[in-house]
């Protein structure tokens, strides 16, 4: 177990929550990102790689350094992962097919669709105003235009709420790949995380409720205020989902439920994902141990998916930090002051929530 060494291509929030899982079980890691990014704070055992995540030379540095090479973010340079690969055998998970499918979002939608996973309908859609009028026209106003690439947090995302925003939409979202999506009237956001182990099998965590703020990941709900049903039916789809995917490591599986009970995919994450926090706290098992796990071949113990009792209820609050905290961090920070003491009282809204129970506050900007 402690002569593996893995690799992280990514050195944020997600690759330390990685690095301190990995410590647990005695695996080493070293982490490639410029500087001392944030995974590479808590690890000083390991002689880390400074550089980016997209350029081969590094990338040859870290493989020469591991065996097992994962990832913090899709956006990595996936033709590099296939030469390492291909040329010194080293594993890479999940694999730079699924990464390479996953970044980008059409090829991403399409690959559901020929897996027979519920989708909301699209299409590619180049950067004209006839073309995105001819969309409005078959799909119906609002829809969905997004940035094929590098979207995150809504950022590459744009409602064309009528034929009037066609131009704002075009210069908003200019230069970029583009495609169009049907507007999927959901009436939750429901997301899943699945790990898939190198023996093929998948598990699924409990079917937890996402509540979206300026696209931002800001509550989540575990479990999803839904009925069994459709908590049992989002995770069989999620796992389906998952299985497409060749290779090993943990996915966030987005999705819609509709006002019928229908669920449709929103998109999957190939790696650890801001709806999984919460199972640091609240399951036997993290997201961040289940993806080692899966990604080392070590076993996956018997219900490690499931919330540590029975009884077991969670709120993830994102509390945003760096240039622009939101609310919740002048709030933690109102709480934490009273607290220690150095705020007399807490008053109004305060003093009839200061009660309230936080699970898993994860402090971060992660999606
Ligand atoms: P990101 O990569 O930024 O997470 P998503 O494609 O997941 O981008 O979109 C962000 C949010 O926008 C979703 O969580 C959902 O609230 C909304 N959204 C995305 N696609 C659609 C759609 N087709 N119809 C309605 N809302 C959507
Ligand atoms: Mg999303």
């Amino acid at each position: 177990m402690d002569s593996k060494v893995v690799g992280i291509l990514g050195g944020g929030q997600l690759g330390r929550m990685i690095v301190e899982a990995a410590h647990r079980l005695n695996i080493k890691t070293v982490v490639l990102d410029v500087g001392q990014s944030s995974a590479k704070q808590i690890n000083a055992l390991d002689e880390h790689v400074d550089g980016s995540f997209n350029d081969p030379e590094a990338i040859a540095k870290l493989a020469a350094k591991c065996d097992i090479l994962t990832v913090e973010i899709e956006h990595v340079n996936t033709e590099a992962l296939k030469h390492i690969r291909d040329t010194t055998g080293i594993q890479i998970y999940p694999m730079p097919e699924t990464l390479e499918l996953i970044k980008d979002k059409y090829l991403q939608k399409k690959h559901l669709i020929a897996h027979g996973i519920p989708v909301a309908e699209s299409s590619d859609v180049e950067s004209s105003a006839e073309a995105l009028a001819a969309v409005g026209a078959s799909y119906g106003y609002p829809y969905m235009l997004k940035s094929r690439t590098m979207a995150y947090d809504g950022r590459g995302n744009f409602v064309v709420k009528t034929a009037a925003d066609i131009a704002e939409a075009l210069d908003v979202l200019k230069d970029r790949p583009l495609y169009a999506e049907k507007w999927a009237p959901f009436v939750k956001e429901l997301a899943v995380m699945v790990v898939r182990a190198t023996d093929g099998q998948v598990y699924s965590y409990p079917t937890v409720e996402t509540i979206h703020v300026n696209n931002v990941c800001h509550t989540v709900f575990a479990p999803a205020r839904v009925n069994d049903t459709i908590q049992r039916k989002a995770q069989i789809m999620a796992d389906n989902a998952v299985k497409s995917f060749p290779g090993a490591g943990i996915f966030g599986v987005e999705m819609f439920l509709l006002a019928n009970g229908e669920l449709l995919i929103n998109e999957i994450a190939p790696r650890p994902h801001n709806s999984g926090h919460y199972t640091i706290d609240a399951c036997v098992t993290s997201q961040f141990e289940a993806h080692v796990r899966s990604i080392t071949g070590l076993p996956m113990p018997k219900g490690f998916t499931s919330f540590a009792t029975t009884s077991t209820n969670s709120i993830m609050l994102n509390v945003l930090g760096a240039e622009q905290p939101n609310g919740e961090m002048e709030d933690c920070e109102r709480r934490l002051a009273y607290i220690e003491g150095k705020a007399a009282t807490v008053v109004g809204e305060e003093a009839a929530t200061k009660e309230k129970p936080l699970v898993g506050v994860i402090m971060g900007s992660d999606s």
